[in-house]
């Protein structure tokens, strides 16, 4: 075991270290790179593969690179200079992608196989690898009256297939990165995470910026009908943005987490249905439901466990649904109105 970095003391992050970020042109990505500046971090390092005009936020202040990270090449430059390096790029998306592409999301390995060791060679003090709560084992989550799911039901393992595996194999990595390399790695299980400024349309959204979208498209056009995949019956929690990257920042700077996969979702379980009577709610408006059975639908019913977050950090994702909706809501609304006047917008 080389623990050589593990073992030296840790100076705390000065406001001019480097912070990399990848998948920055994404959701999660691009609020945590606003976060990080929000906090008075100068140097970020915001990396992704689209093109920089279609990422959703591009923050002042920050360098973006556009850049391939599963190549190793681009890796090495992404992490070049790096004290905390945070991998959130992944080719992922909401169950109708990730049921239907599971080779794209298994080549994610590729990510984060080349960003642990390119930020292990850069001499990177801290590692955080994004990880989903569809590692947990698919057999426990078969009815929608589920029981939360804790930290320890990844194994034995049956995960979600292709993107849950995938994601699996990684945490793998960032353990054993620490265990033989004395790499800090942080790791967690994100359970949807939903807010402005993510993906609202084209076949990669989630459930919470789908129906937003649908709601708002159906009080625009006066269609007075919502499809909805499934019966509405299955049942998941939903995190809020500002409460994924105030948890990244967290979990990140726990020194009792190191390898450690842990929780980080809401414990507020609903139901589809109850989800789309929360929206109606906030654009004033009851919508006639059409079912689509054929539709991917995903588990049954899956929520966080947060007995272990709550031990650890003393805190869980507490945003109220309510809250975190009306937000999403107004902001997807506003991108379904420039779209149909024709405006530039990114979904
Ligand atoms: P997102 O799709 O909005 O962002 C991911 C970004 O990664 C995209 O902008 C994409 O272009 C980029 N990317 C993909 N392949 C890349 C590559 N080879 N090189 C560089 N960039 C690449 O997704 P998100 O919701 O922001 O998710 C961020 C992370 O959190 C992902 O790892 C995802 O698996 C994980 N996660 C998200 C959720 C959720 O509910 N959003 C839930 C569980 C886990």
């Amino acid at each position: 075991m080389n623990r050589d970095r593990s073992t030296k003391l840790e100076p705390p992050l000065k406001s001019d270290d480097l912070i990399v970020i990848t998948g920055a042109g994404g959701f999660i990505g691009g609020n945590l790179a606003a976060y990080y500046r929000d906090k008075g971090f100068k140097r970020i390092r915001a990396v992704d593969k689209k093109p920089i005009d279609d990422w959703y936020l591009r923050v002042p202040g920050v360098e973006n690179l556009q850049l391939d990270c599963s190549e190793e090449a681009a890796c090495r430059r992404a992490c070049d200079g790096a004290v905390e390096v945070y991998n959130l790029a992944a080719d992922m998306g909401g169950m109708g992608f990730i049921e239907r592409y599971r080779v794209e999301c298994l080549r994610s390995v590729l990510i984060n196989t080349h960003m642990i060791e390119a930020a292990y060679q850069a001499g990177a003090r801290r590692y955080f690898f994004s990880s989903s709560a569809c590692v947990y084992n698919t057999t426990l989550q078969q009815d929608p009256n589920v029981r939360a799911l804790k930290e320890s039901d990844a194994y034995p393992a049956m995960a979600e297939r292709g993107y849950g595996w995938e994601k699996l194999v990684s945490e793998m990595f960032c353990e054993e990165y620490w265990a033989e390399r004395g790499l800090k790695t942080f790791i967690a299980r994100f359970h949807n995470v939903y807010g402005p400024n993510g993906t609202w349309d084209g076949g990669r959204e989630k459930a919470p910026a789908a129906i937003c979208r649908k709601v708002a498209e159906a009080v625009r056009e006066g269609t007075k009908t919502i499809e909805i995949w499934g019966d509405g019956n299955q049942t998941r929690s939903f995190m809020y943005i500002a409460d994924c990257v105030k948890g990244i920042d967290m979990i990140m700077h726990c020194d009792d987490l190191i390898a450690t996969p842990i929780n980080l979702g809401s414990s507020e379980i609903v139901s589809i249905n109850e989800l789309v009577n929360k929206v109606e709610t906030i654009a004033g408006v009851q919508l006639h439901r059409q079912y689509d059975l054929t539709a991917p639908r995903g588990v049954a019913g899956r929520n966080s466990d947060n007995t272990f977050i709550e031990k650890v950090l003393n805190w869980e994702p507490n945003t109220p649904l309510e809250t975190g909706l009306r937000e999403t809501y107004l902001w997807i609304r506003e991108q379904v109105y420039s779209r149909s006047k024709g405006l530039r917008v990114v979904v």
